[in-house]
C-alpha cells in the first residue's frame, strides 16, 4: 500500500485532512531502503495521516499545494542522496542520469534541494505549521560543513533553509515523538536528535567554534569538526551549541538507535516495494533494480573510514534485525508473483557486520579515544560471523529462492579476526553467494594513503584475496573480485597512484575498473583534511589534489585502458584468463610478451631434439 499523493487517494484513505506531508526530491518509491516511505509508513502506523509530494515543480505552486496544509508539520528531504551529489559529478558537471527519478533522466531534483523545497513551502503557505528537515542532506550539513561544490564553509542548512526543526540520524522513534508533542501543543527542544535555533546557549551544552571562526580558520574548523565527531554517541554525548551571527544552533545529542524489537516493527511495516503509480508514464526507477528484491540485516558502521559519513549519520552503534524478522521478508518477497528467485542483497553498510557488537560500547557508549577496527581490530570486539551463517543459510533454503547475494561490501580485517567462524562464512558466502563477482574496497595499496584513509593496511586484503580464490577452486567456480579504489583522496599524490598501478597490475595483471575520484561530501574527516589540507590528528600538513585534472589525472593513471577482464587463481597465483593485454602499457607488455629465457642447457637440449626429428 502506498501513502497518498493526490487528494483523491486522501479521500479515498478517508481522510479529509493530513497531519503530516512529506516532500522529497526523489521519485516515491516505497521500499525499506527509502528514509521518506519508512518514516511515512512509521508514522502511519503510530496513527498520524501522512501524504507525499515527491519532486514538487519549483516553477509553480500546484504541486506542493496540491495536499493543502498539514495539521501538524511539513517534512522536508533532498531524497536517499545528498542532492548536490546526486546532481553532479567529482568534476562539478552536471550528472544526466538519476536512479531516484523515474525515466531515469535527471531532470527533476534542484541542487540544494532541501533549500529549495522549503522556500517553496513558504512561498505558498507563507505562515504554515513547523518545517522539519530530515534525511541524509539535513543530517550532514547540519552544523557549519565544508561545502565542496562551492569551496566554502557553509552555515548550518536549518539556517540557509529557515526550518524549524531538523531531525538528524535515524529519525523514526524522534519524528513520532515529535508528532506527539506537537499534537499535545507541547514543548520539544528537549528532544533527542533535534537541532533547531535560538537565541540564547543551552544551558550545560558545549559551545563549538561560530560558523564564522570556522569558515575562516582551519584551525578552529577542525576543532569544531571533532568535537562534533566525538559527541555523536548515544549514550555519552553531550549537546552541542554553535554560534551563527546573532543565533546559535541548539544541537542535541542524538537519539538511542532503534531496539531490536523496534527495528523489527519498523521492517515489518506494509511497503510496496515499488515505485508510486503516479510515475508510470515517466519510466523505470532504476533503483529498484537493485533494492526491490534486497534485504536489509542492520544499521550502523564501526568502520569509520575516513571518508565515510555514516558514522555521523547512522552510528558507530550496529543495530541487527532479528533472524527472524528478516526471514519473515524473505518468505514475503519469495511469495511475489515478480520474484525470479534472486535476493540481490543481504546487508548492511557493511555486510558482514551483522548480529554482534562490543558489549563495552553496549554499555557505556563508544571509547572517545580509539577506534573499533583501526589501526587494528580491538580485542573487545570479538567479531562471530555465525549469526550472519545461520541467516544466509535459513535465506537460501526459503521456497522460491534460488540464490541469496551478499552484495554489500565486506570488510575481509574483520572477517580475518574471526578464527572460529571467519573462514567458514567466507566458505559459504564464495560457495552459494556470490553473483559471479564479490564486491571488496581495498581502497589504495599504499600505505601512507591508507593510513589518511584510516583503513587497515593492503596485508589483511592480500590474505583475503587468496582465501577467497583458493576456495573459488575448490568450489570448481568461476568468479572474481571486484576492487574498489579511490583516487585523490587527501594526501595522495600521482606517484602513490603509479604505486597502486603496479599493486593492480602485480596483484591482478590487469587494470582497475572501480576507481572513483574521492568527492569531500560534508561530515567526513576526509572532507576536513582536504578542506583544511592537514592531518586533523597530527596537525601536519598533507598533500590535497585540488586541481580538476590533477583528480582526473590520478584517475587515469589506474584506468588508462579500460579493457574488461577477468581472474582465476590457481595455487594462489593470480593470472589473467580473459580479456586482452594491455596494447600500450608497458608493465603488462613485459608480463604478457616476455616468456623465461632459456638456460643453455635447456638450448642444448632443444637442439638435440630437433635434430632426432
Ligand atoms: S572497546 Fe573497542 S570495540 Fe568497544 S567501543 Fe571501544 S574501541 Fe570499539
Amino acid at each position: 500500500m502506498f501513502l497518498p499523493v493526490t487528494p483523491e487517494e486522501v479521500r479515498a484513505h478517508g481522510w479529509r485532512a493530513l497531519d503530516v506531508i512529506l516532500v522529497t526530491g526523489d521519485s516515491y518509491v516505497d521500499s525499506p531502503y527509502v528514509g521518506v516511505a519508512v518514516i511515512g509508513k512509521f508514522l502511519l502506523a503510530s496513527g498520524y495521516r501522512v501524504g507525499i509530494i515527491p519532486q514538487p515543480d519549483l516553477a509553480g505552486g500546484a504541486d506542493i499545494t496540491r495536499l493543502g496544509e498539514p495539521e501538524l508539520f511539513w517534512g522536508v528531504t533532498g531524497g536517499c542522496i545528498d542532492s548536490l551529489v546526486a546532481n553532479r559529478t567529482a568534476a562539478g558537471k552536471r550528472r544526466r542520469s538519476d536512479d531516484f527519478t523515474a525515466g531515469g533522466i535527471n531532470n527533476r531534483r534542484p541542487d540544494r534541494a532541501v533549500i529549495a523545497y522549503t522556500n517553496l513551502i513558504r512561498r505558498y503557505f507563507p505562515k504554515t505549521k513547523p518545517i522539519v528537515l530530515g534525511g541524509i542532506e539535513a543530517s550532514l550539513r547540519r552544523i557549519a560543513h565544508y561545502d565542496f561544490w562551492s569551496d566554502q564553509v557553509r552555515r548550518s542548512i536549518l539556517f540557509d533553509a529557515k526550518a524549524d526543526y531538523l531531525v538528524y540520524g535515524m529519525g523514526e522513534n524522534t519524528v513520532r515523538d515529535l508528532a506527539d508533542l506537537l499534537r499535545a501543543g507541547r514543548r520539544v527542544t528537549d528532544l533527542k536528535g533535534i537541532c533547531y535555533a535560538a537565541g540564547e546557549k543551552k544551558d550545560g551544552f558545549l559551545a563549538i567554534p561560530s560558523w564564522e571562526e570556522a569558515a575562516t580558520s582551519p584551525e578552529a574548523f577542525t576543532r569544531m569538526f571533532l568535537t562534533f565527531y566525538r559527541n555523536q554517541d548515544t549514550l555519552t554525548a553531550r549537546g552541542l551549541a554553535q554560534r551563527h551571527g546573532g543565533r546559535w544552533l541548539i544541537h542535541n545529542p542524538p537519539a538511542a538507535p532503534l531496539t531490536q524489537k523496534e527495528m523489527d516493527e519498523v521492517y515489518d511495516l506494509d511497503f510496496a516495494r515499488d515505485a508510486h503509480p503516479c510515475h508510470r508514464r515517466a519510466g523505470a526507477v532504476r533503483a529498484l533494480e537493485t533494492i526491490r528484491f534486497s534485504i536489509p540485516t542492520h544499521r550502523g558502521c564501526y568502520g569509520e573510514c575516513n571518508f565515510c559519513a555514516i558514522a555521523v549519520h547512522e552510528g558507530r552503534t550496529v543495530s541487527s534485525r532479528s533472524e527472524a524478522s528478516i526471514i519473515r521478508e524473505g518468505s514475503l518477497i519469495a511469495s511475489r508473483p515478480d520474484f525470479k528467485g534472486y535476493i540481490h542483497d543481504i546487508g548492511g553498510p557493511t555486510a558482514n557486520m551483522y548480529g554482534f557488537e562490543c558489549r563495552k560500547k553496549l554499555a557505556r557508549g563508544v571509547c572517545p579515544d580509539r577506534r573499533c577496527m583501526y589501526p587494528k581490530i580491538c580485542a573487545n570486539l570479538q567479531p562471530d560471523h555465525g549469526p550472519q551463517r545461520a541467516l544466509l543459510r535459513k535465506l537460501a533454503a526459503l521456497p522460491g529462492v534460488k540464490k541469496g547475494i551478499v552484495a554489500s561490501g565486506i570488510r575481509y580485517d574483520l572477517l580475518l579476526a574471526d578464527g572460529k567462524q571467519g573462514l567458514p562464512y567466507l566458505r559459504d558466502v564464495v560457495n552459494r553467494h556470490v553473483s559471479g563477482q564479490l564486491k571488496v574496497a581495498p581502497e589504495h595499496a599504499v600505505e601512507r594513503v591508507l593510513r589518511c584513509m584510516g583503513k587497515p593496511g593492503i596485508a589483511p586484503f592480500l590474505s583475503f584475496r587468496d582465501h577467497f580464490y583458493r576456495l573459488t577452486a575448490q568450489a570448481g567456480k568461476q568468479q572474481f573480485l571486484s576492487c574498489y579504489f579511490i583516487a585523490a583522496h587527501p594526501g595522495c599524490t600521482q606517484d602513490d597512484m603509479e604505486g597502486l598501478r603496479r599493486f593492480t597490475r602485480r596483484e591482478f595483471h590487469a587494470p582497475a575498473d572501480q576507481v572513483q575520484i574521492f568527492t569531500p561530501t560534508p561530515g567526513t574527516i576526509s572532507t576536513l583534511m582536504y578542506c583544511t589540507e592537514r592531518n586533523p590528528f597530527s596537525g601536519r600538513r598533507i598533500f590535497v589534489e585540488k586541481t580538476a585534472s590533477g583528480r582526473e589525472r590520478q584517475k587515469q593513471i589506474l584506468v588508462e585502458k579500460k579493457i574488461p577482464f577477468r581472474y582465476a587463481e590457481k595455487n594462489n597465483q593470480a593470472t589473467v584468463t580473459e580479456g586482452k593485454t594491455m596494447g600500450k602499457d608497458k608493465d603488462v607488455k613485459k608480463e604478457t610478451k616476455k616468456k623465461p629465457s632459456k638456460t643453455l642447457k635447456e638450448k642444448k637440449e632443444a637442439k638435440r631434439q630437433k635434430r632426432a626429428g
